[in-house]
């Protein structure tokens, strides 16, 4: 009972200090948590991911752009800066009042990240891996692109848009970098930090969210050779080996298609 008063409080402060309503579901390093509206969205916003966004931010918020998929990318960086500060950790925000919250990641591991990505998989976003900037010591930065992205891409499906291919082309690039992120460095994927299963689950979700995404925004066109390069590049063979020891075998053939 006493664990269950605490739990309450801590609750209750939560939802206190962080102008944010929010409903912890898991207090461990890592968890999901359930993100209640802070607003009413206002009328003039008829898509339902811009409905779902803006009734998480506050009134003036700096975050609104005329290219909807760009407004649902910052809407996103927005929410997720929201829910930093009422958590105390890195939060994603990924729709229909869900996100993930983890501790910040271990530091310096940015530079491993990026040069584990294979030369074939570099593409437009690969300079969100370069160091040296103030998320040298915090490459989570990465998992928040990933789920800007994926959500700008979401906005891109609703409207039908033929054009802005290039969101969804950076959506998967992010699959590739936010894996580096996690299993570039066996030593640090041994660390107790990194052992937690709820990273893996979230980063299985997210990708499985981003590929569903992918499937339905008709680019396959122009972006299906990305992954492809990731099936079968030889030089992708070391990140390949990688992600299918961390992820599992059986998913990465189901989801990844190798
Ligand atoms: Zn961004």
């Amino acid at each position: 009972m006493r664990i269950c008063r605490i739990v309450c409080e801590l609750l209750l402060l939560a939802v206190l200090a962080g102008g944010i309503l929010l409903c912890m579901v898991a207090l461990a390093n890592a968890g999901w948590i359930t993100v209640q509206p802070t607003r009413q969205s206002t009328p003039s916003y008829r898509l339902p991911i811009l409905i779902d966004i803006e009734s998480h931010l506050w009134n003036g918020h700096p975050y609104a752009d005329r290219d909807t998929s760009t407004h649902a990318h910052e809407g996103t960086h927005g929410i997720n800066g929201l829910l930093r500060n009422s958590t105390g950790k890195k939060a994603f925000y990924v729709l229909n009042g869900k996100a993930f919250v983890f501790e910040p990641l271990l530091s310096k591991n940015l530079y491993r990240a990026k040069e584990f990505v294979p030369a074939s998989l570099r593409g437009g976003c690969y300079w969100y891996m370069q160091p040296g900037h103030w998320w040298y010591y915090d490459p989570s930065h990465i998992i928040d692109e990933f789920t800007a992205y994926t959500n700008g891409s979401i906005a891109r499906n609703q409207m039908g848009r033929t054009d802005r291919r290039d969101t969804v082309a950076f959506t998967l690039e992010f699959i590739v970098y936010s894996s580096c992120v996690f299993i570039c460095d066996t030593r640090h994927a041994q660390a107790e930090q990194w052992k937690d299963k709820e990273y893996k689950t979230f980063m299985k979700w997210s990708i499985e969210r981003a590929m569903l995404v992918y499937k339905k925004s008709n680019t396959r066109n122009t972006n299906e050779a990305y992954l492809q390069r990731l099936r079968t590049s030889k030089d992708a063979m070391k990140l390949r080996e990688s992600m299918r020891a961390w992820y599992g075998k059986a998913w990465t053939r189901k989801v990844l298609g190798f």
